[in-house]
């Protein structure tokens, strides 16, 4: 029997593991034009406050429901949170 992976509420989805809900993500992901996309430092950025942040739930917001590496993604997006952290 596999070790099961512990998921910590400060996981992001990448960190959970390939799973059909991951797979998902990343096709969305990869279907979002380029235009529309942050640039790398700044996804990386958006998702480093997101990691850090209370509200942050296995890799959903708990603010908006959005799985926030996919909210982190479109260049227009902001956090939801009354402080918009991001
Ligand atoms: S409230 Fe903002 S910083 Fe916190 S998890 Fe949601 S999007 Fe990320």
């Amino acid at each position: 029997m596999p070790d099961a992976q512990k998921i910590c509420k400060r996981c992001l989805l990448a960190a959970v593991g390939e799973n059909e809900l991951l797979r998902s993500l990343e096709e969305l992901k990869a279907a979002l034009p380029d235009e529309e996309k942050a640039d790398t430092a700044e996804y990386e950025r958006r998702l480093g406050i997101c990691r850090r942040c209370d509200f942050l739930n296995a890799g959903t917001c708990l603010k908006c429901g959005c799985y926030v590496e996919f909210r982190a993604l479109k260049k227009k997006m902001y956090c939801p949170g009354e402080n918009r952290k991001w």
